[in-house]
C-alpha cells in the first residue's frame, strides 16, 4: 500500500489529519506541504531517526 492510499482510507475512517503515533492534528502547513502525511513532524523525526519502514509504523500503532 502506498502512501497515497493509506491517506485515503484514512480519510474514509475519519482519521485523515491526525498523527497515527500520537493522535495529534498535523499541521494545516504541513498537510498541504504532504497531503499524505501520517505522521506530526514530531513523530516524523523520530521515525527517521529510528529508520523504521512505514509498515512498522502502522503495525505498532496497531498495538
Ligand atoms: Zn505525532
Amino acid at each position: 500500500m502506498t502512501e497515497v492510499q493509506n491517506a485515503l482510507e484514512r480519510i474514509e475512517k475519519g482519521t485523515y489529519g491526525t498523527c497515527i503515533v500520537c493522535g495529534q492534528p498535523i499541521p494545516e502547513k504541513r498537510l498541504e506541504a504532504l497531503p499524505w502525511a501520517a505522521r506530526c513532524v514530531k513523530d516524523e523525526e523520530r521515525l527517521e531517526e529510528r529508520n523504521l519502514s512505514i509498515t512498522e509504523t502502522y503495525d505498532a500503532d496497531l498495538n
